[in-house]
């Protein structure tokens, strides 16, 4: 039998729907043109096809269509975000403020640019892993010309206050990128009400497929093009625009919008049946936020147990463990280390993430399967 599937916070599967309205747009039959193609109706169609999914997630993000650039995902958005501000801008400045449990895809392109000369500082979140508008207010320098700080943390599934860190960057002219990749479909994401000047998005986080994304990108806002040739997506990001991969974003989008309400309840009520089901083991603690957060991540710490045994004796659950592979050594997650974890307590931590097609009964099985193998290790009686 397979594992049971609690891994959703690192990719998803792609909704049905989702796949069957992308095989439409694959073969001769379909709309395969290029959408660039000005000549001739296929062309044309490919275009619709490809605006129609725009304005769907534009409308989702409060946006207007001409804001909204795709990518191959949130990684390259984040690049475009990160370097497309910093080659435009850095003649104003050269600080770049961010926090420590960013993505890689955050953290990097950082790092990237500290060799070119910038100067990055990286905030250390709240305990409860989120990030206080009044912390970016005391990093704040004249020479600031970018806050980036990703709404939802995919490891522990807190909500940034993105509001209060927006509206002050807003008042103090920096500009304020988000990396939204685990906001979409899960926490209500408005890029005006939040004073968000650049936003990244990947479709594969919410049941749409990988390799697309977005970046949002305000109007009046200037970033240097990272990838050049053709011109395309208003001189932002050139390559032929792939239709079938956008118009899965926009069903994904779609899906997501009309279904909220009941999936975010629904998300809610299991998540509080696993931890409910695990809180009477002994040692056992919640990281991240218990009230900011989404409602399909649990992060949780075993103490007193040992995090590789743990996690070969859970091999029914495809769940993600507190460590990272970095090539041959496991690494403690640089997140739980961050929220002040030491090695052994963030290799003893399991991150379970629910979605779209978790089950009470999985639920059930998993708290079975943790409950039986945490007793186990420590010695006790199943
Ligand atoms: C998944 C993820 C990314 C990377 O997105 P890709 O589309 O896979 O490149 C970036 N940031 C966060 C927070 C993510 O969860």
């Amino acid at each position: 039998m397979n594992p049971i599937y609690l891994d959703y916070a690192a990719t998803t599967p792609m909704d049905p729907r989702v796949a069957e309205k992308m095989a439409t747009c694959l073969t001769l039959e379909g709309n395969f043109a290029n959408p660039a193609s000005r000549s001739h109706r296929y062309g044309w169609m490919a275009e619709e096809a490809v605006e129609s999914a725009r304005r769907q997630l534009a409308q989702y993000i409060n946006a207007d269509v001409r804001e909204i650039v795709w990518t191959s995902g949130a990684t390259e958005a984040n690049n475009l975000a990160i370097k497309g501000v910093a080659e435009q801008h850095g003649h104003k400045g050269k600080h770049i403020i961010t926090s420590t449990i960013e993505h890689k895809a955050v953290l990097d392109p950082c790092g990237y640019l500290q060799s070119k000369g910038f100067d990055v500082t990286y905030l250390t979140p709240q305990q409860d892993g989120r990030i206080l508008a009044s912390q970016i207010q005391e990093a704040l320098r004249d020479d600031t010309i970018l806050v980036s700080i990703m709404y939802v943390n995919n490891e522990l599934g807190c909500i940034n206050p993105i509001k209060e860190i927006g509206q002050l960057c807003r008042e103090k002219g920096v500009l304020l990128h988000v990396d939204g990749a685990q906001a979409i479909g899960k926490t209500p994401v408005d890029v005006q009400a939040d004073h968000i000047d650049l936003l990244s998005i990947c479709a594969h986080k919410f049941y749409g497929p990988k390799g697309v994304g977005a970046l949002f990108v305000k109007r009046g806002v200037k970033i240097a093009e990272q990838i050049h040739g053709g011109g395309h997506e208003r001189g932002m990001r050139s390559g032929t625009l792939p239709t079938h991969q956008i118009v899965g974003l926009g069903e994904a989008v779609f899906i997501a919008q009309s279904e909220f309400k009941e999936e975010e309840a629904r998300l809610s009520a299991l998540r509080e049946q696993l931890f409910n089901g695990l809180k009477e083991l002994d040692g056992i603690a919640l990281n991240g936020s218990a009230e900011n957060c989404v409602p399909g991540i649990l992060n949780i710490s075993f103490a007193g147990v040992d995090g590789e045994s743990l996690l070969l004796s859970l091999a029914n659950l495809a769940v993600s463990s507190g460590s990272a592979c970095n090539s041959a050594t496991m690494a403690p997650s640089y997140v739980l280390k961050a929220i002040g974890l030491d090695d052994t307590l963030a290799h003893a931590s399991i991150r379970f993430s629910m979605g779209r097609y978790t089950s009470e009964e999985e639920i059930n099985q998993a708290v079975t399967s943790v409950t039986t193998a945490v007793r186990k290790l420590k010695g006790m009686a199943a």
